[in-house]
This record gives structure tokens, C-alpha cells and sequence, in this order.
């Protein structure tokens, strides 16, 4: 079933559905600003972020959340707001939200309030959205961001609330999308939190690290998959500039609706040269809602800016205060997992790797879990690190796999690592066993025993290989003895080509230095 909403293309509201196709303030902006005009202006942002919880059931019926579904099939008189239907709040809602809110370090509101936000719009059947407004769920939290050598910083979190989510327009893809627009209802009722930062942010780049630790945070919690082509991550950037060295914030503009943190990036870039260049040519910034077009990588003005008393707040009258008291908080505490900064602090401490490594092996909870277990299992935590960066994860991403899915298991990882630790593989031959594994889909101690290889670690065969090695290299030889000891790299290189990567690595250096001198 699909509801058909037909819309005016003339009038006062004229395309007043298709907010997208109707540019009215397009006011080109070239945005070919100087760099030195550029440093005179200091951007400020703040995000809005709505994230979906992942709950079998929407926040207020006993309707699925499942994705993907057949239009208006997970659908029921609550969530389609037929007279009479009263909602029913769903405990899980307020669990995941609680849980999300202690790993953003808010404080979590002991009463809070749902409130109804009232607005006209073909996709919110009820004519208001229940939301929680001056009594939001909880308040004061915090996210550290470091945007690459620079310092790190701390952007404040002013409110996390919770809501429920209006259904879909579905603008595009139909024969008669010219002349109509089509409502799928089943997203309407589903639970999301909102997530509104401070304006701390001062460049598109700490916005980007902000929304990178944000998702990050939130998937180690599982309240949510964030995932933004299915929309159950979604961010409204606002931004503005003001001369350096001005306290006072100049007029935001908000860009709705990006649906990657690149495009995010992108967006604001454009939207702060944008600002400076209407500022510079004497004009003034309407605050306005703009939409970002990303094949033409620039924005444009959508409506003027909504103002709080435009939406009639009022206390759902419906719905009880919601108390999550000390307990359920104290409750919620103890099931937090170990978030991805402490467990970074920890796993350098704890295995000896790099901050670098840290990150990369911490991506996802999945991942730092079958790192760690890797680790425990083998001698060198260091090489496991290694191994799996610049072993595994290339192998898996090629053929498409999740680490939980690797034919490669993390026993298997700990064993390979030890073999090469005890010089018992060379590490050309662990790539070879490990493309063997992903062809055949066998895990690496099965491969191993198969094909274990011959080493030679006899002396005389190896030092045969460098004799050769070194009467083809006279040139390097020569490097070589005037102090150029680097080339050392080249003759351990040549040494393992010739014995196909069978002579044992610390015998070929070993038997290198004497040869050479
Ligand atoms: P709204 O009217 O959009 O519901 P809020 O007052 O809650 O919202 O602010 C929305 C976001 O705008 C917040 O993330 C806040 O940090 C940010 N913000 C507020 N003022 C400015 C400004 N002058 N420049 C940039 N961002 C701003
Ligand atoms: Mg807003
Ligand atoms: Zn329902």
C-alpha cells in the first residue's frame, strides 16, 4: 500500500514537498575566496545528530523496525496516529538511551519530560512528533577529538533526547514522481536519540573527527548500527563565522540531511566560504535551512529557520514523566562496555603497540576483541598487531569479510605470528600461507601443516646463494663497504628471491655481515 500525496507546483506553495528540487534562494556563491581571507574568519559548528536505536519494536507500538520491509507494512493506529490510538513507551528506547548517554559522559536527567513538536508535513500523520524538549533525557557530556598531530580537545555535549521519527517522502524513482510524491509510514514511530553538540567545533575538519568518535562510541555501546545509507545515523550541521578575535557568534546557517561524514566536510567547507564571501561583499547571513547537492559539492537555501515557539511545544499529554532513577542509572553503568579511547590507553600499555596501531585495531569493538584474543594467545602481541593490520585486514576487505567471518582464526593469527617470531617461516612465506587460507578457505594452522615449508637453514647452501648474490652485485658491494650499510635491505632481498624465500632470514643476515664484512 503507498499513500500518494499530490502537491501544488504553483502558489505560495508551490513545491512546498519537494524542498530539494526548488532552489528559491540560490544565490550563487562562487566561494573562490582568498586564503588570506579565509584566516581573517573563524567558523564555529555545532552538530545535530539523530541516531536510530536498534530495537526490535518502534518507541511507541508493538510495530517491527525491520528495514527495508515492504511500504506501510509495519504499521498499526498508533504509529499512523489514528484518532483515540494512545502510545506506549518502550523500555528498551529508554535502556539503549540511558547506555548511550553514560558513554557520552551526560548526566542522565532523573525526570525527564516528553513533549509533543508540532508541525505540518505529509510524512508525520499525527500533525506533531513526540520528542522531549526543556527536560530532555539527559544533559553536559563530552567527546575528545584530536584532528591529527594537533591538540586534543574536548566538544561539549549540550542534550541527548529521545523521539520518535517521522516517515518517508519518497520524492524520486516512481513514473508519476513528477506530479506526485509517495509516503512510506513504516519509519514513522521508530526510536532514535538526538545528540545536539555545543558550538565548540572550529574548523569541518574537527567536525569530521567529532562525527568519527561520535559513531564510534555508539557502535562500541551497540544501541545502534549508525549506519548512514540506511539512514539510522543522520546529521544537520550548523555553521557560521565571525572575525577572529570576535566573542560574539555570528548568524548560523543549517545544512540538513548529509548522508556521509565526507559530504558532511564537504558541505561545511562550502557553506563557511559561502558565509565569508556574502560577508566581505557587505551583505548579511539569513539564518535558513539549506540542503547540501553533493555532485555539484555546494548548498542551497531550503526555508527560513524554524524558531522553538514555531513548533508549540506543549508536555505530551499522553505520556508520564519518564523517571529513570539512581538504580536503573547505576544499572545502565555496570553494562557500559570498555569505550574505544580507555581501551586504546589500555591496549598500548597493556601489548606494547603503537597509538597508531591502537587506532586501527580498536575501529570496532569486533575488531579489538579478535585482536586481543589473538594477542593473548601468542608470544609477540607486537607482531600479532602487525600481522593482522598488514595481513589480514588487507585480505579481508579484498574479498569483502568481516573479521568475525576470517577463514583465518584469531588462534590461527597467534600461531602464524609465533612461527615467525621463532624464525621458523620467513614472513614471504606466511603470505604465501596466508593467500593459501583465503583461497581455500582453511584456517592457517591446517595450511601449514599441508605445506609446511622446507627452511634451509643450511649454512653451506645459504652462503652458495650469497656467493652469487654478491658477484652479480658488485655495484652494492661497493655501497656497501664505503659505509652505505641501507643496501643491506638489497642483499637480504636478492637472498631470499633466489632461495624462493626458503633460507631462514636471521641466517641470511647473519652469513650477509660476515661475507660482506
Ligand atoms: P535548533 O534551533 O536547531 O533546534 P539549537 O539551539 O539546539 O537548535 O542549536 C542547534 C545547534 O546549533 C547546536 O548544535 C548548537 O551548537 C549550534 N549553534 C548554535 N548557535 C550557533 C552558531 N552561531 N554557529 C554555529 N553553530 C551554532
Ligand atoms: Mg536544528
Ligand atoms: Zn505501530
Amino acid at each position: 500500500m503507498l499513500i500518494v500525496v499530490r502537491y501544488s507546483r504553483v502558489g505560495p506553495w508551490a513545491g512546498i514537498f519537494h524542498p530539494i528540487r526548488l532552489p528559491y534562494n540560490s544565490l550563487m556563491a562562487t566561494t573562490q575566496i582568498s586564503p588570506a581571507v579565509r584566516e581573517k574568519y573563524e567558523p564555529v559548528i555545532g552538530l545535530e545528530v539523530h541516531v536510530q536505536l536498534l530495537t526490535k519494536t518502534k518507541i511507541f507500538c508493538g510495530c517491527s523496525t525491520q528495514f527495508g520491509a515492504p511500504p506501510n507494512t509495519n504499521v498499526c493506529s498508533v504509529c499512523l496516529g489514528l484518532p483515540g490510538a494512545l502510545p506506549v513507551l518502550n523500555k528498551q528506547v529508554v535502556e539503549f538511551a540511558v547506555l548511550a548517554a553514560q558513554a557520552l559522559g551526560c548526566q542522565v536527567r532523573e525526570t525527564s519530560i516528553f513533549a509533543r513538536k508540532n508541525y505540518f508535513y505529509p510524512d508525520l500523520p499525527k500533525g506533531y512528533q513526540i520528542s522531549q524538549y526543556d527536560k530532555p533525557l539527559a544533559e553536559h557530556g563530552k567527546i575528545d577529538i584530536k584532528v591529527g598531530d594537533g591538540p586534543a580537545k574536548t566538544i561539549g555535549i549540550t542534550r541527548l533526547h529521545v523521539e520518535e521519527d517521522a516517515g518517508k517522502s519518497l520524492h524520486e524513482g516512481f513514473r508519476d514522481s513528477a506530479s506526485n510524491t509517495y509516503i512510506d509510514l513504516n519509519r514513522s514511530g521508530v526510536p532514535l536519540i538526538e545528540i545536539v553538540s555545543e558550538p565548540d567545533m572550529r574548523s569541518p575538519d574537527e567536525a569530521y573527527e567529532y562525527l568519527t568518535r561520535l559513531k564510534e562510541i555508539i557502535l562500541y555501546t551497540g544501541v545502534s548500527d549508525c549506519n548512514m545509507e540506511e539512514g539510522s545515523l543522520r546529521c544537520d550541521a550548523n555553521v557560521s563565522v565571525r572575525p577572529r578575535g570576535q566573542e560574539k557568534f555570528g548568524t548560523r546557517t543549517e545544512v540538513k540531511n548529509v548522508n556521509s561524514f565526507r559530504f558532511i566536510r564537504e558541505a561545511l567547507e562550502y557553506e563557511i566560504a559561502r558565509h565569508i564571501e556574502v560577508i566581505e561583499d557587505g551583505g548579511t547571513i539569513q539564518q535558513e535551512t539549506r540542503l547540501y547537492n553533493s555532485s555539484e559539492g555546494r548548498t542551497y537555501g531550503m526555508r527560513s529557520k524554524e524558531q522553538a515557539h514555531d513548533y508549540r511545544y506543549f508536555p505530551e499529554p499522553d505520556l508520564l514523566p519518564l523517571i529513570v532513577d539512581s538504580r536503573w542509572q547505576e544499572a545502565g553503568r555496570k553494562t557500559l562496555p570498555e569505550l574505544p579511547e580507555a581501551r586504546r590507553a589500555r591496549m598500548v600499555s597493556e601489548y606494547g603497540i603503537t597509538q597508531q596501531d591502537a587506532q586501527v585495531l580498536t575501529a570496532s569493538r569486533m575488531l579489538a576483541d579478535q585482536f586481543e584474543e589473538a594477542a593473548k594467545a601468542a608470544k609477540s602481541p607486537k607482531r600479532v598487531a602487525n600481522l593482522v593490520q598488514s595481513e589480514l585486514m588487507g585480505r579481508l576487505k579484498a574479498k569483502g569479510l568481516e573479521i568475525g567471518a576470517s577463514p583465518i582464526s584469531m588462534k590461527g593469527v597467534a600461531v602464524s605470528a609465533d612461527l615467525v617470531e621463532a624464525g621458523a617461516i620467513s614472513s614471504k612465506i606466511l603470505k604465501d600461507l596466508y593467500d593459501k587460507a583465503f583461497a581455500s578457505g582453511e584456517d592457517f594452522p591446517a595450511v601449514y601443516e599441508r605445506e609446511k615449508p622446507q627452511q634451509i637453514t643450511d649454512v653451506a647452501a645459504i652462503e652458495a646463494i650469497i656467493d652469487e648474490v654478491i658477484a652479480a652485485s658488485p655495484k652494492q658491494v661497493e655501497q656497501y663497504r664505503s659505509g652505505k650499510i641501507t643496501v643491506m635491505g638489497f642483499f637480504v632481498g636478492q637472498v631470499m628471491k633466489a632461495s624462493k624465500g626458503q633460507a631462514k632470514p636471521e641466517l641470511v643476515n647473519e652469513l650477509l655481515k660476515n661475507k660482506l664484512g
